[in-house]
């Protein structure tokens, strides 16, 4: 059995100092273990608390790094666990086999992009032309596979926003902006495409995934889809937690969905129990329906 790990880096597992947005006393701030140095200065940081996890977690589960950084920036991580056997950067488009980049993944992705989408220098080349100097900070292009800006998001129009990202879905681009970053990604080029891919070289039989950003939420998905159930603690309210499976129709297609929530600290359900009682009633709905669960045949 083997079961897969698919973790976002940046505001997952590691943080800036920045991002780590430490509100607690100094005194009892976690110790924190320095994990990336940029230009010999220290940049990123796990809590100590995480390293001593993600150890477990390397030894016991395929653990497989999966970042929109490119691999240069990915490189310079060095997480307190043995080289993964597999890594995904940008965003999907490179797969880091025993650390070394397999050029048919990358080969593969770039095919499908040139089928789908409109070429990069075409989408960066109108974000050149309509980004205002007066927010615009940066213009990057990531592994000549998808562009990126660096911007005061306090001056950058909605307006602007909402336009490139209609203007680029029009050509198989999506647009997104995430904390001082606005992403033009072309649609196919995804992190669950290079996970899927894993899950299939690596025989694995479950696939869990962990995120934080706009650009992990098809990794969730796919993760959530392939185990047939989702669930969420405090993401929404806290003291709250979820759990919802769905009901499938005869193309094995979700037709509805059950879910329960409960306040975690009263009624401490144990999850496993109401997850299986979850699956019983959506198994009935469905048979009831004449559906059938996807890959049941
Ligand atoms: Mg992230």
């Amino acid at each position: 059995m083997t079961t897969l790990v698919a973790s976002d880096l940046d505001r997952t597992l590691i943080y800036s100092a920045a991002a780590l947005g430490l509100t607690v006393p100094d005194a009892e701030a976690p110790r924190l273990l320095c994990v990336e140095v940029y230009e010999s200065r220290p940049l990123s940081y796990l809590t100590e608390t995480a390293a001593g996890l993600l150890g477990t977690l390397a030894r016991e589960t395929l653990f497989v790094p999966t970042t929109t950084r490119t691999r240069e920036q990915y490189r310079r991580i060095r997480l307190p666990v043995p080289t993964p056997g597999y890594a995904i950067c940008a965003n999907g488009g490179h797969l880091l086999v025993d650390g070394v980049a397999d050029e048919d993944w990358n080969r593969s992705v770039r095919s499908r992009l040139d089928a789908e989408c409109a070429p990069l220098a075409e989408v960066s080349a109108h974000l050149r032309a309509t980004a205002d100097p007066a927010w615009l900070l940066k213009e990057r292009v990531a592994e000549d596979l998808f562009a990126y800006l660096v911007v005061d998001r306090a001056e950058l129009p909605a307006s602007w926003l909402r336009s490139t990202a209609a203007w680029a879905g029009e050509r198989g681009w999506t647009v997104s902006l995430q904390g001082r970053k606005v992403y033009a990604v072309p649609r196919p080029l995804t992190k669950s495409a290079a996970m899927r891919e894993v899950a299939r070289r690596a025989g694995a039989d479950t696939t869990l995934a962990a995120g934080d950003s706009l650009l992990d939420a098809d990794l969730l998905l796919a993760a959530d889809r392939a185990r047939g159930w989702s669930e969420e603690t405090e993401l929404v309210s806290e003291g709250l937690r979820s759990l919802g499976t769905a009901v499938f129709d005869h193309h094995g297609h979700p037709v509805a969905a059950l879910s329960t929530t409960w306040r975690r600290h009263y009624a401490p359900h144990d999850p496993e129990r109401v997850r299986e009682e979850l699956g019983r009633a959506a198994a009935r709905l469905t048979s009831a329906v004449s559906g059938r669960a996807p890959g049941a045949g």
